[in-house]
Formats: structure tokens, sequence, C-alpha cells
């Protein structure tokens, strides 16, 4: 597997963004797969009519259910899973390890569950309405076809892929989460069955097989019931169901690497259920795998002295830049906010700058929620400015 990895790129679909993917991208790369490998079959429409597709490959008994960008901002899975494809119809020297897994599995893959969200880049469709909220009653077309699809196949594992923001940490650790993985519960007791113990097994290994390339980045999401979402509903009907986050990796803005590590992710996954491996591992390990909590910021700017009426703070800033997407140019832009003032000791910054003996000076529109745009000065000179969430110098 640790060569696969090291290989990746010779798998990575070039014509697939990593950040952002649109329909029409993943309707030509289906198209062009392989039909005496693959079967494609068209499983629905989405509200506004987009096609829904479904990738079958491997002839063996045991069966895998995987899809992705349930939530229409979380594209990394789905370049992931079109890597996979590449990786599973390529000959060459890893023709073994393919063949061993397609004897033992049956896998069905649904790339981009709601591609009227992945249109214009938002998380819920275009009725507004969360997928991963809408598992009961179903009243998404998107919600149903999956639905439909998983109660009719009855998988043995459905893998249930999300991106998750780049503010969780691992623990309480100032290290980020690359990947969170969860065992969805069945109930608000949270209480363990052999359905959710055969999902609890796979992240075990995964997150041992993971440590190799990003020690300390994985975490384990926190394990809420939420009778309204998928994972939970799936595992509640007897499919034991994993779900991975995408998160984020220090210096990958773009996700690449971390559309490897899913690549890696499912493929590790695919291997050790064909050889059962999960069942020789004891359920109880997936607790080892430290809790995700939200402790960072993009920004945090420390020790600052705040001149107020006369008195004095001091005070760090935490500063948030939120990604938005321009639908015409298919480009990203952020819009900055202060998200919070005061000590923020339990924090951390993706970015942090120590600015003892630097002041800011008390204005109307420096508040939490504002727009982070403020002038910092050193002996009454203004030497930065943050513009929109960036730290500029000014000299
Ligand atoms: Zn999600």
């Amino acid at each position: 597997m640790k060569n696969i990895f090291d290989v990746y790129e010779k798998y990575k679909d070039s014509g697939i963004r990593t950040d952002f993917i649109s329909h029409q991208q993943i309707t030509k790369t289906i198209n062009k797969l392989d039909k005496n490998f693959f079967e494609i079959s068209l499983i629905g429409n989405s509200i506004k009519g987009k096609d829904i597709y479904s990738i079958k490959f491997g002839k063996g008994k045991t069966k895998i259910l995987a899809w992705s960008q349930m939530h229409g901002d979380e594209p990394t899975a789905t370049s992931a899973l079109f890597d996979l494809f590449n990786f599973f119809s390529t000959d060459d020297e890893f023709n073994e390890i393919k063949k061993e897994i397609l004897e033992e599995l049956e896998i069905h893959i649904i790339p981009m569950l709601n591609p009227d969200g992945a249109e214009v880049y938002k998380r819920e469709n275009s009725f507004n309405i969360d997928l991963n909220r809408d598992a009961v009653l179903l009243q998404s077309d998107e919600s149903n076809i999956l639905w439909k699809y998983s109660q009719k196949l009855k998988p043995d594992f459905a893998f249930n892929l999300h991106d998750q923001n780049s503010y969780y940490a691992v623990g309480r650790s100032n290290k980020t989460a690359a990947v969170s993985f969860l065992a969805p519960p069945l109930d608000y007791s949270k209480s363990i069955n052999y359905t959710r113990e055969k999902s609890m097994q796979v992240i075990a290994l995964l997150n041992d097989f993971l440590s190799q390339f990003v020690n300390g980045h994985i975490a384990r999401y926190k394990d809420d019931f939420e009778p309204r979402a998928f994972g939970d509903n799936l595992m509640k009907s007897g499919i034991s169901t994993i779900l991975i986050e995408s998160g984020y990796f220090p210096k990958d803005e773009n996700k690449d690497f971390i559309r490897k590590l899913n690549f890696i992710s499912i493929l590790y996954s695919l291997q050790i259920i064909s050889r059962r491996e999960y069942q020789n591992i004891f359920y109880g390990k997936y607790f080892d795998i430290p809790e995700n909590n939200e402790l960072f910021f993009d920004l945090v700017l420390r020790n600052l002295t705040l001149n107020f009426n006369y008195r004095k703070f001091i005070i760090d800033i935490g500063i948030k830049r939120s990604k938005k997407f321009n639908v015409t140019s298919k480009t990203f832009y952020y819009e900055s906010k202060i998200s919070a003032i005061g000590d923020l000791s339990i924090y951390y910054g993706l970015e942090e700058f120590d600015l003892t003996n630097h002041e800011i000076l008390f204005e109307e529109n420096f508040a939490v929620d504002s727009d982070a745009n403020f002038i910092i000065y050193k002996n009454e000179l203004p030497i930065i400015e943050i513009k929109n969430g960036f730290l500029i110098k000014k000299e």
C-alpha cells in the first residue's frame, strides 16, 4: 500500500479539480470510463434535473457502497474517487492487489450526490435542504436516491465521504485534523452493536495505517447521535457505515495532499475488508483516536495592546477567513471576520504572530463579527495592516 501511495500521481485524474468540480466535468469523465470494467447506471436526477450515477465494479460477495459530496461544497472525496477509478483500470505492477480486492468485493460508488449544490459550491441542495438532515423525511430527490439505493443493495460497508473545515484540532493539540473518522451512533446513548463495531474496527486499522503519513493529524469525529443523518440511519438499518471527513493539513490550501490521503484511505479500507483483516482488531481501539475540537483560527494575533478610554488591555485577536465561490469565474475569494477578541490562549492559529508592544486603537468598527480590516501601530507608527484577514507589513 505504501508503494501505491508513493506513485499516486500517476492515478491522479488531471481533468478533475480538487477544490471545485462541476457536474459537466464528472459526466465527461464517467462517459470515458471503460464499460467492460465499470458498470455505469443512471440512478436518478437531482431536483434541477442533473444525472446522478452509480459506478459498479468488482465481482465479490461483499458489497461496498461509497458516495461523495452530499454537501455540494465538499468536493475532495469526489476527486479521490476518480483517482481510484484510474487505479483500478490501469494495468500495472499492482494488478495482484486489485485482483484480490475485486474478487472479494462488489463496489458501488455514487460520486457527487448533490450536483445542484456542487454547481454553486454550497452545502445544501437547490431547495436549500441539507441532505444529511433529510434521511428520515427523504423529501429531497437526492436523499431519496441514496436511501433507496442503500436499502436495495444492503451493503456490508458504506462510506459516507465529506469535507470538514480547517479549524479542527486533534484532541487539544495544535495539530490540525487532516482526516476525521466516525462510526456513527445508532441512538442517543451511543450504544455499540455488531454493525457499529465493524465500522470501528475498520477505522482503528485505518488510523494505524495512516499514521505513517500524517502522524498526529488523525481525529475521531464527535459521536453525538443525529437522528436525521444518513450515517446514523444506515447504521440503524444494519449497514456498517464509516464517515470520512477530509480536513486540513498545513500548507495544503488546495487540498491535493488530502485528496491523496483520501484515495489511499479508501483503497486501504477496501483491502482490509476484502481480507477481513478488520476482524482481528479490538473495536475499542477506535476510542484511542483523539476526538476533534474546533480550536483553530486562520490567523491569531497575540498580546496586542488595545488603548481605550485611558485604559490598556492586552488582547489576542482570532480571525477566520471564509471561503466564497464566484460562480461566474469559478474561482475562490475570502471574506474575513474578526471572530474572537480577548484571551485566546486555549486556541491556535493556522498562522500566528506575537505582537507584544504593538497596539491598536479602539474604533467603532473593531468588534467581534466585524470585517477583519484594521491597522496595528508600533511607537505610534502604523506598521502592519490587517486587510481582509491577511497580515500585510507596511514597510
Ligand atoms: Zn459534509
